[in-house]
């Protein structure tokens, strides 16, 4: 029996430890080999053309809008289950987001809920300028036809996969592509914090074209670009960049947790396919996309119960996992449209648009269960068994 009292953790070993050390004990805390090391390490793991690491996720969505040439004229697509920093990286550039729907089970943004924001768009006269799919618990998009359809339209595609490091999906040829490949997309992004598949503490990675790689590190580091001539001092600042970066220290523990990245996934669908007998008989649901042939790297179990028809409520169910049982569970996500500060400042409430009712939906019946490499092959049933108990 493992500690499951939060959804996601990290799995921290020796090795990853030392490692770590011999990074404080090297001659570059930041600016180091083990930087390099750690984007050449994300390269090879998912076929990239080109990679570069930065400080966190959040700040590698910024860095690629802004390598990929998103301005404030701009509209972004993008689904609204989503974490929040998906439109918040494009609206730190002043782009305008509009939000779309996504599969009422798996979550997912479909290529009818993007046909559905470019029909609205067109309806004022707008044209989005990229679309964000964001592979929802590590279960890649359908990026093939999402593909096709941007193309139709003119749309960069920009692939959020803070959950799918290790997922793969094949094309309709039955050829298997890595998401981070960029197959089907213009650049991927990636998070190393402590609850995804892998970690460095904090941490970022894009992978893109080497141009675009390109662009990507001089912003990281305030726009600099060195080496302009034979003069050893010289460097110029072409453009307004950031210190976005990461450091050795942590780059050093995402390398080292980048070689248990197979181990790490294989494990996660053992329990996933654990969840998933634990699952039959009972009323509680789960989707796995139909509509695309892939090895998930799965980030989260997202169960699906209908609470009203059981007599309680979520946040009954949740209190009493996390009280009864020290089970804990999360809510991934609230629509980021209905945030606040959305709620003003998306393009959807600007143009009184229809609402998101799969997303909707979607989050009136959502539950993320523990599911963490450190768990046993026991704990799914035990979730399961608790929360039957709860729903009685
Ligand atoms: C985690 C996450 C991010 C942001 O990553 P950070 O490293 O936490 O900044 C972005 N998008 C999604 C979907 C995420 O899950």
């Amino acid at each position: 029996m493992a500690d499951i009292n939060s959804y996601g953790k990290q799995d921290i070993n020796q090795d990853d430890i030392n490692e770590v050390i011999k990074a404080l004990k090297s001659p570059a805390l930041t600016g180091g080999s083990y930087v390099e090391s750690f984007a050449t390490a994300l390269k090879n793991a998912v076929n990239a053309p080109s990679a570069s690491v930065c400080a966190n996720g959040t700040v590698a969505l910024h860095l690629l809008y802004q390598a990929l040439g998103i301005t404030q004229d701009d509209i972004v697509i993008v689904p609204t289950i989503t974490f929040m920093a998906t439109a918040n990286g494009a609206r730190y550039l002043g782009a305008n987001i509009y939000f779309a729907d996504v599969d009422p089970l798996s979550g997912l943004l479909t290529v009818e809920s993007i046909q559905n924001a470019i029909n609205d768009l067109d309806q004022h006269n707008l044209k989005a300028k990229a679309v964000v799919p964001v592979h929802m618990g590590g279960q890649a998009c359908d990026m093939p036809k999402i593909r096709d359809l941007a193309t139709k339209h003119n749309l960069l595609v920009i692939e959020d996969a803070c959950h799918a490091l290790g997922t793969t999906y094949e094309d309709s040829q039955g050829k298997s592509h890595k998401v981070g490949a960029c197959s089907h997309s213009d650049g991927v992004v990636f998070s190393f914090h402590p609850v995804k598949t892998i970690t460095s503490g904090e941490g970022g990675g894009i992978t893109s074209s080497v141009d675009i790689i390109q662009t990507v590190k001089a912003l990281t580091g305030h726009g600099i670009i060195r080496n302009v001539n034979d003069q050893p001092w010289y460097h110029e600042m072409q453009m307004l960049g950031y210190n976005y970066r990461i450091t050795d220290i942590q780059s050093a523990l995402g390398l080292s947790q980048m070689q248990r990245l197979d181990q790490f996934v294989k494990k996660r669908q053992e329990l996933i396919n654990q969840y998933i007998k634990a699952c039959e008989n009972t009323p509680i649901k789960f989707a796995v996309n139909p509509d695309v042939v892939h090895t998930t790297s799965w980030h989260l179990f997202v169960s699906h119960i209908d609470f009203n028809k059981h007599h309680t409520t979520r946040t009954n169910v949740m209190n009493t996992l996390r009280n009864t049982h020290e089970i804990g569970s999360q809510v991934h996500y609230i629509p980021v449209h209905s945030q606040p500060y959305w709620r003003k400042n998306s393009l959807n409430s600007k143009l009184n648009s229809s609402e998101l009712t799969h997303a909707l939906e979607y989050y009136q019946s959502c539950l993320s269960l523990p599911l963490f490499p450190l768990m046993d092959l026991t704990d799914p049933k035990r979730v399961i068994d608790a929360l039957q108990d709860i729903l009685k």
